[in-house]
């Protein structure tokens, strides 16, 4: 930045935010940290309760919902959402929101909690984040995530019942951005009177999802192996955004067998794969095996992290790092 027009813009700023205070009265309206905008406050002045099932879930809440709103997270970091049971206390703490977001894809504890909201007759507004996202079948091992698992994406076979559909929307930018569209619906349903506020800070994040989008394609332009390994098969629609094939190492759930472990070794050895992908929310032992096994190693992502832009971009880095 030029020097000589920093003291101007300095004054600038001040004259602007002295002019701001001056032309409203205290406690209709307070300016808005993160993006300088001044925003009327709700009737209470108190922030609305809005809970949610994973942490980058909250973060597209308080993207939309900036100083309105307060987060309440269902699972605790370092848990397994697959197979996270709530407590009868969480369960009434989340019964107190005014808006639930679910992941809404097979996740059996949501089932739970709207049960309960229903039996108890709560008033917490349901938004199902996955409304509009076309869902796919979670991978499994020797199921080829190329083309044709896009094209039967949807129908459960047989051998796929216990997997059922892949509920790691949000690791696509782009059903980040139809999540967030569902988190800004539902805020403007519960608190109409801000409907303007949220649909502002929805289009400035929504233009940062784009960004990031763009930043990944770039980064995985012309990489010619496009096989991972992943441990937790977490990265499904990610892969599929970005034309990748994503190979799991977990089966069904489960830690896989020894000749599950040689005949993953062999594959990763076809494909080239050099990295297994792993998150702390699972254990690591089988995917080191096969890290050991081909002479690669074993790199820590986390799909559940809360900041989830910086977070995509550092996931980006090490996937563009580890393909050929
Ligand atoms: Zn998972």
């Amino acid at each position: 930045m030029n020097l000589k027009i920093l003291p101007l813009l300095v004054l600038l700023t001040v004259g602007l935010s002295l002019f701001a205070s001056g032309c409203t009265g205290p406690g209709d309206s307070r300016v808005n940290e993160s993006t300088g905008q001044e925003v009327k406050v709700t009737e209470s002045g108190e922030p609305i309760v809005v809970a949610v099932s994973v942490l980058p879930q909250a973060e597209f809440v308080e993207k939309v919902g900036g100083d309105k709103i307060k987060t309440v997270v269902v699972i605790p970091p370092g848990a397994d959402p697959h197979t996270y049971e709530p407590s009868p206390r969480e369960l009434g703490e989340v019964s107190q929101a005014r808006m639930y977001v679910t992941v809404g894809v097979d996740m059996p504890f949501e089932k739970v909690w709207i049960d309960r909201f229903e039996s108890i007759n709560s008033e917490t507004l349901i938004i199902n984040s996955s409304n509009g996202i076309k869902l796919k079948e979670l991978a499994a091992h020797e199921h080829d995530e190329g083309e044709g698992a896009e094209e039967h994406a949807g129908e459960l076979e047989a051998d796929h019942e216990e997997t059922g559909l892949d509920p790691h929307i949000w690791t696509s930018p782009a059903n980040a951005k139809i999540m967030v569209e569902n988190v800004y619906e539902g805020l403007a349903k519960i608190d109409p009177g801000n409907e303007t506020y949220y649909a502002q800070n929805r289009d400035a994040y929504l233009k940062e999802l784009d960004a990031l989008d763009a930043r990944i394609r770039e980064k995985l332009e012309g990489k010619k192996e496009r096989n991972f390994m992943v441990y937790h098969p977490s990265w499904g629609y990610f892969a599929a955004d970005y034309n990748l094939t994503m190979i799991p190492v977990e089966i069904e759930g489960k830690e896989p067998s020894a000749q599950d472990l040689a005949e993953l070794v062999d594959l990763a050895k076809e494909k080239q794969v050099k990295v297994i992908f792993v998150q702390s929310q699972f254990s690591t032992r089988s995917a080191q095996a096969v890290a050991e096994e081909i002479g690669g190693e074993v790199i820590a992502v986390d799909p559940l992290a809360k900041d989830y832009i910086a977070n995509m971009d550092n996931v980006s880095d090490v996937f563009a790092r580890n393909l050929v």
